[in-house]
């Protein structure tokens, strides 16, 4: 059997909050649970909603609570030199193409929506773009269903073209998107299990879809349910999702695994969090 690697990947775009902690203690209990490892990557890859001052006070909140990661830090900001290859590679076997479109033109232009509002009408696919423009790279999407099993989330299907459309890989500010940046990476790290929130759900027939037409292995997935705040949104800096306590660790802990409902009530002569996250580790009830 091949060994287990999973990762938890969190976007620096703010402070760790709950919903990110209990996809990390999920990432990471699932992974030693089956003694593999647990890859820590920050993605970073768009510059522009990043900063690396929350990307280090991240690595510092997870040592906090308790996390081990195995081998290096990978920063998507560092590998673009991969995702250009793998993107090149898609333009060689015509599976992608330039496109000079403005949003605008697309909204102007397009007479369907899919599952993320419009969908692009494929016209640079028919002309040559302009090349006096900057030129984003798009995906051609499949004229088939992608079909996934979710561990918890149960048959996901996505007919890309409907669905989606031909979806950006590249912007035309030169910013590789995340959806070509989290195969590359996945397949480079040897990840077999992702384990993740629920809003990337739409996202997996999609990275599907890449692996397959770049040769890839594909893990396998688990998204688990969101965590929201009264009002029913998902915590993130846009709703200004409070960062995670330095005090009360362990409470703060054992609210994420109790949110996760994997383990039995955790007992309480545990007060270390290192020893609550082997605990659970010890306990914990396999997604796959
Ligand atoms: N970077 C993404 C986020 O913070 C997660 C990506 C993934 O797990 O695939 O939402």
């Amino acid at each position: 059997m091949h060994q287990v690697i999973g990762r938890f990947a969190p976007s620096p775009t703010g402070p760790l909050h709950v919903g990110s902690l209990v996809a990390a203690v999920a990432s990471y209990c699932q992974a030693k649970a089956q003694g593999g490892q647990w890859l820590l990557r920050i993605e970073d890859v768009d510059q522009s909603r990043c900063h690396p001052a929350f990307a280090s006070s991240m690595i510092e909140t997870l040592a906090t609570y308790g996390f081990v990661w195995d081998g290096e830090i990978v920063y998507q900001s560092q590998r673009q030199a991969d995702y250009q290859s793998a993107l090149d590679r898609l333009i060689t076997t015509q599976q992608a193409y330039p496109c000079s479109c403005s949003r605008k033109e697309i909204a102007d232009s397009s007479q369907r929506i899919g599952i993320e509002g419009a969908i692009y009408p494929g016209t640079c696919l028919h002309k040559t773009p302009n090349m006096s423009t900057p030129l984003a790279w798009r995906v051609r999407t499949p004229n088939h269903v992608i079909a996934i099993e979710d561990a918890l989330q149960g048959k996901l299907c996505h007919h890309l073209a409907n669905d989606i459309g031909d979806f950006v890989l590249k912007r035309a500010d030169g910013l590789f998107t995340y959806q070509l940046a989290v195969v590359v990476d996945d397949a480079r790290q040897q990840v077999t299990q992702v384990v993740r929130g629920a809003d990337l759900l739409n996202s997996t027939t999609r990275q599907v879809y890449l692996q397959q037409a770049l040769g890839y292995a594909s893990p396998q997935y688990a998204h688990i349910p969101l965590v929201t705040n009264s009002l029913g949104q998902k915590l993130s800096k846009q709703t200004l999702a409070q960062a995670l306590p330095l005090d009360n660790i362990v409470a703060t802990l054992q609210a994420s695994l109790a949110c996760l409902q994997r383990t039995p009530p955790v007992p309480s002569q545990i007060k270390r969090p290192d020893h609550l996250l082997q605990w659970a580790i010890e306990h914990w009830q396999s997604y796959f």
